[in-house]
């Protein structure tokens, strides 16, 4: 009888903490530092077997960050900056990965984590005020907050073509890549993709690989990484004012410490203009290139097609074939209205022997077969395939949760039936006491999401200790104030040439997603603005009981 009752105590006694955080990555691990210091008890759930988010998962060859270390950095500890010094301008993943173990010994956050451990669904219990969560490991979850800290890009997309059941060789996901890393040493293998991680990786697959066939459907922009050091100028800047250089990433509109530009582009002569990108391309910064060559370049169509232009040029200059050249050329998109890719060696790459473009817009897969990949119009025998398809981004770990059920019995996946509603990317109506860190309508993946992240968990956190002090036990955004923020979502995107684009920023990506520009375009700065306004005005737009 003994064994019996501790058995059904452990499946079906729930863990009951004030505070649920879904998730062990950057924002998992803040939010539960931030909850422990608000006194709020919590406990972290994480799919993973350790913390780091996408930096556990990702360890495909050339992983790193796109966004320079030092201001893709938690910068909520003075001592914590200065206990930890990076070793170049972009971050590999092992490093940015011991940064975060180091961060979670520091603060001691493991504890609290309970790993492997996957939420599967999630019940907002009407009577007890509190969220009622399903694991697939150990006892269920029961508590007041539950936090989505669940990653913008950690729902790896499926495959979309038949047959890689029958496929006879090894297959890799880049953003489930095996920890033991991948033999690829004089084999036969096909990379998928060509976005982000495959931008990363092919360089580094090629230099090991017998032969490489890249199968790419769309062609983004890459820019160079010239990773190094970190630069001197970033450094002395951050050295000499630490807290001024952290405030002005946190004004900015993408999170990082850079001016707006206000010289327009038709200001400045062909000579002038084609001065300052060859500077910024020679800088290697990825956000300079974005934001910093002319006032217009990602609002007005002229404006941007100058950028395009001269990117075009460095891709013919750098690949040797035309025919090449020209399938790698983007003409689908204005520059930056799908994330540019940062890369090292990414062009010339094609200039190998042992390297194959396969243009898909012009030979479509027909299937997987057991010996490789037929198109329209060969078939390429290899023993390696790589799927570097990217993610379900945004919402596809938040829906991954299924169902998540609100007052009266109303899941999210009907709620968001027309795509995701939320007020501030923060809450959603119907669902109280819910939040989503980086959530779609906040600016997540157009900025450095270090600073993103850290917004939303200190509004967050402060929010949940304000309301326990003053004896409320629930918050949910009201309808109106959460279709306010759809139109002003709306109206934001109209200014920005956003609206040219179907990328996986607006779900193009995932066949049979609901298509919308999920991030909210207002910039970094404007929208912590926006969200201080909210609480200096009574919490505007919340409901509290
Ligand atoms: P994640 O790191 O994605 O962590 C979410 C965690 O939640 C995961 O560990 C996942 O296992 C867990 N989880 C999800 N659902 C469940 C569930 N139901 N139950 C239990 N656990 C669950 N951003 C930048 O700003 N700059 C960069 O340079 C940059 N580079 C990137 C490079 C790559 C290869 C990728 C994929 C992303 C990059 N990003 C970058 C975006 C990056 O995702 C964020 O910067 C940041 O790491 C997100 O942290 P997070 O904690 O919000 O989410």
């Amino acid at each position: 009888a003994m064994v019996a009752t501790r058995a059904s105590d452990e499946r079906g006694t729930a863990q009951q903490v004030d505070v649920a955080v879904v998730g062990a990555g950057f924002a998992g691990l803040y939010l539960l530092h931030r909850l422990r210091k608000a006194g709020l008890s919590a406990v972290g759930l994480e799919e993973a077997g350790d913390v780091g988010g996408t930096w556990y998962w990702n360890r495909y060859p050339g992983a790193r960050c796109d966004i320079q270390t030092i201001d893709y950095s938690y910068t909520f500890d003075p001592e914590l900056e200065t206990a930890w010094t990076w070793s170049e301008k972009y971050a590999t993943q092992p490093e940015i990965l011991r940064y975060l173990g180091f961060v979670a010994d520091r603060y001691d956050l493991r504890g609290d984590i309970r790993f492997r451990t996957k939420v599967t669904e999630a019940k907002w219990d009407e009577k007890a005020e509190r969220w009622q969560l399903t694991t697939d490991n150990g006892p269920p979850v029961s508590c007041r907050h539950y936090i989505m800290a669940t990653g913008c890009l950690s729902a790896p997309k499926p495959p979309e073509i038949d047959g890689v059941k029958d496929f006879k060789g090894e297959v890799y996901f880049t953003g489930r890549w095996p920890h033991g890393g991948v033999n690829l040493a004089g084999k036969r293998v096909a990379v998928i993709g060509t976005g982000s991680s495959a931008i990363q990786s092919i360089p580094l697959i090629a230099e090991q690989a017998a032969h490489l066939t890249v199968f790419q459907r769309t062609p983004n922009f890459a820019l160079p990484a010239h990773n190094g050091p970190a630069p001197s100028d970033r450094m002395s800047l951050l050295q000499s004012d630490r807290p001024a250089y952290r405030e002005q990433a946190r004004q900015s509109m993408a999170g990082v410490p850079y001016p707006q530009q206000t010289v327009v582009s038709w200001q400045l002569s062909d000579a002038e203009r084609r001065e300052r990108f060859e500077r910024a391309w020679a800088a290697g910064d990825l956000v300079h290139i974005l934001t910093q060559l002319w006032a217009d370049q990602a609002v007005d169509v002229d404006g941007n097609k100058i950028v395009q232009d001269l990117i075009r040029e460095k891709i013919r200059a750098a690949v040797k074939d035309p025919e090449t050249a020209a399938a790698l050329t983007p003409h689908d998109h204005p520059f930056g209205a799908k994330r540019p890719c940062l890369d090292t060696n990414y062009y010339a790459t094609y200039n190998r022997p042992n390297v194959t473009l396969v243009n898909l817009r012009q030979e479509p897969i027909k299937a997987i077969t057991a010996s490789g990949i037929s198109t329209n119009g060969r078939s390429v025998d290899v023993e390696i395939i790589v799927f570097a398809t990217g993610f379900d981004a945004m919402t596809g770990a938040i829906r991954a949760v299924h169902p998540i059920t609100g007052r009266g019995g109303k899941s999210l996946t009907d709620v968001w039936a027309q795509g995701p509603q939320t007020y501030l990317g923060l809450t959603v109506e119907g669902f109280p006491n819910f939040f989503m860190i980086t959530g779609p309508g906040s600016p997540s993946v157009l900025s450095n999401m270090a600073v993103s992240i850290e917004q939303h968990v200190d509004w967050v956190v402060d929010r949940l200790a304000a309301l326990r002090d003053a004896g409320f036990t629930t918050i949910e955004p009201t309808e109106t104030a959460q279709a306010g923020w759809g139109r002003h979502m709306a109206d934001c995107s109209m200014v920005t040439l956003h609206r040219l684009a179907n990328t996986w920023y607006t779900g193009a990506n995932v066949p049979g997603k609901v298509q919308g520009l999920m991030p909210y375009t207002g910039g970094v700065g404007p929208y912590r603005s926006i969200c201080d306004e909210v609480v200096s005005r009574g919490m505007l737009g919340f409901k509290l009981t």
